[in-house]
């Protein structure tokens, strides 16, 4: 359940009218509700409770600092990719020892960054970047908590692009592996185990792969416990998928997600961590965007938006279906036309979706993506000079740029031209 509805006709965000955004920040532009980002929080901590646990919240997926603070006010963590989304994270107010480092090429700026910052345990990827950790934690005089990320070789049944639990990927280590690296940490000076992490991909539709990958984790716990090492915390990544459409699909709920963490992990006496990002912020964003033009084409009809691939660039980048619907909307039984909904930029691939029947359309009309919220703003770019749209954020009848559209000026201002030249 999301807060974006129909009101007296017209498309709200709680109860801020999107047309009044519109008018205020013009389009394209993201909006986000504070409600719904609260209650996707609120339902995952509700399903682990009462397991000791800590939800800790992808950034990458929407990485804006203002929705960080609201969720690090719910008492989330964060989990991070980067020195600059650990620098987010702290901008928010989130304290370090909320703070998980995912990725697998942290550099050594980044690990220092995080060990002077603080921060609540690494997840380690591959064996040189555990010694790298452990020479510039030695350096610190400092001693990093460490968990590292087991590939458990499961299908996540999921698109290719977002699949990390396979052994072909490069995320991890072979779970056969672990127990020669548990030993080698435990060997090297500036490192601790305190956990397991686990991540195995995105967007996943079925409980199924989970189960198989956390059962591995569970023995692996027992396995590494009896050879002297301390696992207090298992870190099961992100992944649970979304419905991106209204009608036929039906994720697992996170009720469900909990109830199987439960089953699985629930006698190992564990802290439980997990690193929802698209649950939590796809479906509590949408992206606004206004008709530039209808062209009438041969054989088809162009609805053509002021927002582009650059703007959202699922569709274009892994085929992702978004809803997209009327911000005013048609009085039941209003004629429909299919149209091909694309963008201004230079190419072909700048379609968001074909032949989709919508309600007929006009020149200033506004149209809104919906579960925009994840990988949506955090992946737009400046292609063809566009500028970054804004996000808004609401809660309630309040509204407020959270970033603003950037002028042309900071935009050119940004290049500069040698003097040699
Ligand atoms: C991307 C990612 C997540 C979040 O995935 P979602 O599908 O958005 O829940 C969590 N943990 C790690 C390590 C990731 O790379």
């Amino acid at each position: 359940m999301d807060h974006f509805l129909y009101k007296n006709g017209t498309l709200h965000a709680e109860d801020v009218a999107l047309a009044d955004i519109a008018a205020s920040v013009g389009t394209p532009f993201y909006v986000y509700s504070a409600a719904t980002l609260t209650r996707h929080y609120r339902l995952f901590t509700e399903a682990l409770s009462p397991l000791p646990h800590l939800v800790c919240f992808a950034i990458k997926s929407l990485s804006n600092v203002a929705v960080l603070k609201l969720l690090g006010d719910l008492g989330a963590g964060m989990d991070v990719v980067s020195g600059g989304e650990y620098l987010r994270a702290k901008a928010a107010g989130v304290p370090g020892d909320r703070i998980v480092f995912s990725g697998v090429g942290k550099t050594r700026d980044e690990m220092r960054l995080a060990l002077k910052g603080g921060i609540r345990q690494f997840n380690l990827e591959s064996e040189p970047e555990m010694r790298a950790l452990s020479q510039v934690a030695t350096e610190l005089g400092v001693v990093a908590p460490v968990a590292v990320r087991v590939n458990p070789d499961v299908d996540a049944k999921t698109h290719e692009k977002i699949a990390t639990g396979k052994k072909e990927n490069k995320f991890g280590i072979p779970i056969d592996r672990a127990s020669a690296v548990y030993a080698e940490i435990a060997r090297l000076p500036g490192l601790k185990v305190v956990g397991i992490d686990v991540h195995i991909g995105s967007q996943l539709t079925e409980l199924e792969p989970f189960e198989l990958a956390f059962k591995k984790v569970a023995d692996l716990t027992r396995q590494l416990r009896a050879e002297g090492h301390t696992i207090t915390r298992l870190d099961l990544g992100g992944g649970l998928g979304i419905p991106y459409t209204r009608s036929n699909e039906a994720p697992p709920l996170p009720t469900d997600y909990g109830a199987m963490i439960k089953r699985t992990l629930g006698d190992l006496d564990v802290e439980i961590e997990i690193e929802p990002g698209r649950l939590i912020s796809g479906n509590s964003g949408l992206m606004v965007s206004g008709v530039i033009y209808v062209k009438n084409g041969e054989d088809r009809d162009f609805l053509i938006l002021d927002a582009a691939m650059n703007d959202l660039v699922r569709p274009s980048m892994y085929g992702a279906h978004h809803d997209i619907i009327p911000v005013v909307e048609a009085p039941a039984g209003s004629p429909t036309q299919a149209y091909d909904i694309v963008g201004p930029v230079c190419e072909t691939g700048d379609t968001f979706a074909k032949g989709r029947d919508l309600p007929l359309l006009a020149e200033g009309d506004l149209v809104a993506f919906r579960s925009a919220g994840a990988y949506g703003a955090v992946m737009s770019s400046e292609y063809n000079t566009r500028p970054l749209i804004p996000e808004v954020l609401v809660k309630g009848d309040h509204f407020a740029v959270i970033r603003a559209r950037p002028t042309y000026d900071e935009m050119l201002n940004r290049d500069s031209i040698p003097e040699w030249l």
